[in-house]
């Protein structure tokens, strides 16, 4: 299998992790998207893995956790899953574009994944269409998620780590205030009453890496202003939404 980069991570939301970090694995071909600000180099060919060896590693890691980025190989993701579960049990984490499919949603997740981790990213076709050129993608985010609600209803925290349930993410972009607050809305209305958890982002940085890609528009060449997300926050506080 080919991989992009496995890594243990010191930056995920506190719930996931105690002192060892997250175990993160991010195959090839990891999301089914073309978003324009991505900071993945997706020329870079990877390199091979067996599950046997991503397994090894994960285990030599002694992390807190372990997230599988992305939904393709499921079949080699749960190899690893089955062989670091005889040695190890920590939380598995399924981290997607959140526009798996409901087919793939019903056929493992449940069994091998402890936590769902999906991005909602936006709201509307146009705003999506522009940014990460599938225009589907509310419209898929939206399956998606509903297929989750359905399937995965506990939350369970053990020492404040999170063990079972579903975290959405949303990373606010700078200049895209009215998609941040139409995620928001949409969140409120469709899934306010889960059990779920909503990190909204604010690390936004413009990508480093820009070979042969469309220039970047002004607003996503910056940081994310405080005050921007401020009103984010303010916004969700006054829907009621329950944030990290
Ligand atoms: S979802 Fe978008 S930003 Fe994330 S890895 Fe895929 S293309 Fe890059």
């Amino acid at each position: 299998m080919k991989i992009y980069k496995n890594y243990i991570s010191f930056g995920e939301e506190n719930i996931l992790w105690r002192k060892n970090g997250v175990a993160v694995i991010y195959p090839a071909e990891s999301c089914g998207l073309d978003c324009i600000f991505c900071s993945l180099n997706k020329e870079n060919p990877g390199y091979d893995m067996t599950s046997g060896e991503l397994a090894e590693w994960i285990l030599e890691t002694h992390a807190d956790s372990v997230e599988w980025c992305g939904t393709p190989h499921p079949e080699e993701a749960y190899k690893v899953v089955t062989a670091v579960r005889k040695y190890m049990n920590k939380p598995f984490i399924l981290k997607t574009a959140g526009i798996d499919s409901p087919e793939y949603l019903k056929n493992g997740i449940d069994e091998f994944f402890d936590i769902y981790l999906p991005d909602i990213k936006f709201a509307d076709k146009s705003t999506a269409e522009r940014l990460c050129g599938d225009a589907d993608y509310p419209v898929k985010c939206h399956t998606a998620l509903t297929e989750i609600s359905e399937m995965n209803s506990e939350t369970i925290y053990e020492n404040r780590i999170l063990k079972k349930g579903v975290l959405c993410r949303h990373l606010q972009l700078p200049g895209e205030l009215q998609n941040t607050l139409d995620v928001l809305s949409g969140y409120k209305k469709y899934f306010f009453n889960s059990n779920w958890i909503l990190n909204i982002m604010s690390e936004y940085t413009p990508p480093g890496y820009r070979k042969n890609r469309q220039p970047l528009p002004e607003n996503l060449c910056s940081l994310l202003i405080g005050s921007e997300h401020q009103k984010a926050l303010d916004y969700a506080k006054l829907l009621k939404i329950k944030l990290l």
